[in-house]
């Protein structure tokens, strides 16, 4: 029998058969973890809170055949800020899907873990709900090795600061006029660009101080929907290619 320790935001909480939940887990350490909460969903279960979604909970799990079990847990922030309003709930309920949907298990990184524990504090109790969004969805594609290119044109180096500048998820970043292909590319102002490079570099604790027009609000959320989908697909199409792969090659590669 053999049990590990960690400190883990819950991701997602399923419900199972006989009151049992299956957790998704990201760790410090162990990065992302699947594991069975037996009894979980008992009204009387004391484990209850603590593997509710968006929870920093200590664990103590047991390994298992398949998959791990927890043996005790015990909630270290619950964040009931986030729990009592449903914009913070819908924003967390985000944040924890794109941690779930960029990330594989046996790839710890422990900068994602920060940055996602930091992002449910800041929703937890921050003004500006939005914002604290696009701060964690900027820094979580940067840290993922996708950081927009917001320098120039991302396809030739020249000139982006042009009003007719756009923003192309594939090629990754600015796009100038001549570079421009139309389709997919979203409009992106000076104002966009600049806020853009605040939240990536800026101490988060500045958020509030931001001031952003809506326009530039509107634009951001365009860009980064785009983004986080174009990455989703291509990471899904990958994954789909390596099943294929070892399909051909039952003996693995
Ligand atoms: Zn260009």
């Amino acid at each position: 029998m053999k049990l590990y320790k960690v400190r883990a935001v819950v991701l997602n909480s399923r419900a199972m058969c006989d009151a049992d939940r299956v957790l998704t887990l990201y760790a410090q350490e162990n990065g992302k973890i699947r594991a069975v909460a037996h009894g979980a969903a008992k009204p009387t279960s004391r484990k209850r809170g603590a593997v509710q979604p968006f929870s920093y909970t200590y664990f103590l799990l047991r390994r298992g055949r398949e998959l791990d079990s927890v043996s005790q847990c015990e909630g270290l922030e619950i964040f009931p800020g986030i729990w009592s309003d449903l914009d913070r709930m819908t924003y967390a309920g985000h944040v924890t899907e794109l941690v779930d949907g960029l990330t594989a298990e046996g790839e710890p990184n422990g900068d994602i873990f920060k940055l996602l524990l930091h992002t449910l504090r800041l929703l937890e109790n921050t003004v500006d709900v939005e914002l604290t969004l696009r701060y964690f969805e900027l820094r979580l594609v940067a840290l993922l090795g996708y950081l927009p290119y917001l320098e120039g044109c991302a396809n030739c180096g020249g000139e982006a600061f042009d009003p007719r500048a756009r923003f192309s998820a594939a090629a990754g970043g600015l796009v100038c006029p001549q570079c421009s292909r139309g389709a997919g590319e979203i409009p992106c102002t000076k104002e966009t660009v600049a806020v853009m490079k605040m939240l990536l570099h800026w101490d988060a604790g500045k958020i509030n101080r931001i001031r952003v027009s809506q326009s530039s609000r509107a634009e951001m959320r365009c860009i980064m929907r785009e983004y986080l989908q174009w990455h989703m697909e291509k990471r899904s199409r990958s994954l789909y290619f390596m099943e294929r792969l070892h399909a051909y090659r039952p003996n693995g590669v």
